[in-house]
């Protein structure tokens, strides 16, 4: 399917026809039309399947550039995929001038992602135990949040990460739209999908 089908902005339209991207892999196809129209989604696709840019162009067309606070946050299980995941989303609002997109991992010194946060992002991609820890200083704002991302949560909920998601989606006000990707679908993916999502649809490809 060809995402000129999909509502997209005129842009990202033309930003991904110069990308190379033609038509959409089965995850997007699948996912992107429910993101779109705002509905909470549980996708299950590894890397490779698109996912990034499933998500990447939801948060991208609901985005206002002119309101300079955090609309969308993107959870993630590692720095490698954080810094992977930040590097698509760059490529694909290449169009859209003067975005900010930040990414806060842990291992990281914390004085500059403090004087980062200070002047601001529309875009949040990061680890949860770094990003719980800039929601309790303080130092990291969620109260307009409009989509939360939790990408890989199988792995994020493997490697201990519950409770820093927890706290992460207490500080989020609970009117938002969120996106689960996970590439399994265990008991626990499950009960976390209950607690935190609003009437999933499940995409499965
Ligand atoms: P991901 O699964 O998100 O890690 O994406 C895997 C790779 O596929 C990335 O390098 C993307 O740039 C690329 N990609 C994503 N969607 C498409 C598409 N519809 N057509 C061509 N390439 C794509």
């Amino acid at each position: 399917t060809a995402f000129s089908t999909l509502n997209l902005h005129a842009d990202l339209l033309k930003n991904l026809t110069s990308l190379g991207y033609e038509s959409m892999t089965p995850i997007q196809a699948q996912s992107l039309p429910h993101i779109l129209a705002g509905e909470d989604v549980i996708a299950q696709g590894k890397t490779g399947s698109g996912k990034t840019a499933a998500f990447g162009l939801g948060l991208l067309e609901k985005l206002n550039v002119k309101r300079f606070r955090v609309q969308s946050l993107v959870l993630c299980p590692t720095r490698e995929l954080a810094d992977q995941v930040a590097k698509e989303i760059r490529k694909l609002a290449r169009t859209i001038h003067n975005i900010k997109v930040l990414t806060l991992c842990g291992g990281m010194p914390f004085g500059p992602q403090i004087g980062s946060l200070e002047h601001g992002a529309h875009i949040i991609v990061g680890t949860p135990g770094r990003i719980e820890e800039h929601v309790r200083k303080g130092t990291l704002n969620l109260d307009d949040l409009e989509i939360l991302i939790l990408d890989e949560a199988d792995r994020m909920l493997e490697m201990g990460f519950q409770d820093s998601l927890d706290e992460i989606i207490d500080a989020a006000p609970q009117r938002r739209q969120t996106l689960l990707f996970s590439a399994t679908y265990p008991p626990q993916i499950k009960s976390v999908a209950d607690r935190i999502m609003h009437k999933p649809v499940m995409a499965k490809v």
